[in-house]
Formats: structure tokens, sequence, C-alpha cells
């Protein structure tokens, strides 16, 4: 049963993180914080942006919740793998596929995968504080699906 519950906290916490992240974006960084993700719309001259703050952030969080649950292996240890899981999933899809800050994977055949990119492409067409769109990551809108 331990097992079982152990893969629904991670589950949980990865889907628990799509959610929180895609509000966070929307209502925090678009907001009070906007003037650090800002330097993520627009593009500034270094490798790292300001915005990596909010990544480095997440994964200290993800990090110290693995240690403090590393004794017991209690349910912190497991959302901390949840959230690192997602992070990983994060950075490969956002940083490496979608904005090529490593050149690796630049291309793809998958249609989840060009639609994910469509739908942030999407929100990248704004420059602004607001309005945006897509705000989500790996869950997005239907007609993202559809090639243009
Ligand atoms: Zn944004
Ligand atoms: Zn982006």
């Amino acid at each position: 049963m331990t097992i079982v519950w152990n893969i629904a906290v991670v589950v949980l916490a990865f889907v628990g993180m799509e959610i929180f992240s895609g509000l966070f974006h929307k209502y925090v960084m678009h907001g009070v914080l906007w003037r650090i993700h800002k330097t993520h719309h627009i593009k500034g001259k270094g490798y790292f942006e300001f915005n990596d703050l909010f990544s480095f952030s997440f994964g200290a969080i993800a990090t110290a919740l693995v240690f403090l649950g590393i004794r017991e292996f209690d349910w912190r240890f497991w959302a901390g793998i949840g959230i690192i899981v997602y992070g990983a999933v994060y950075f490969v899809v956002h940083d490496i596929f979608i904005h090529r800050r490593i050149r690796w994977i630049e291309h793809s055949n998958i249609p989840y995968l060009q639609a994910l990119r469509r739908a942030h492409k999407a929100h990248h067409a704004y420059t602004d504080k607001a309005p945006g769109e897509e705000y989500g990551l790996l869950w997005i809108g239907k007609k993202y699906w559809q090639k243009p």
C-alpha cells in the first residue's frame, strides 16, 4: 500500500506543480514580480536571465522537502521528488526544446510536443505584463493541436 501512496504523492506533486506554476505565472510573475519575469519575455544579452531565479527557488524548495523527509521517507520526500521531476521536465521542454538554451532536442515529430511549442510561443507573442495567454506549460488549449 505504501508504494501506491508514495507514487500517488509524486504524481500529485507533479500535477499540482503544473496547476500551481500556471497560476503563479499568470497572477504573480505577470503581476507584482513582472520586473523579474520580464527578463524572460524581453531578451537581454547574457545567457542567464533574472527570471531563472524562479527555477532556482522552486528547486531549493523541492530539495529542502527531500531533505526534510528523507529520514522517514515520508510525504515530504515524495512531494519533493515530484517537484524535482516536474522541474526536470519543465527544463527539458521549456528551456531546451522550446527556447533552445542547450542545443539538443530542436525538432520533434511528436504532435503533443509541437502543440506545446505553439502554445508557449503564443505566450511569448506578448511582451507586456498583460494581457496574455497560455500560462501553463504542459496543459495546453485544444487549438494548439492544429497545425497553423
Ligand atoms: Zn510569461
Ligand atoms: Zn518561455
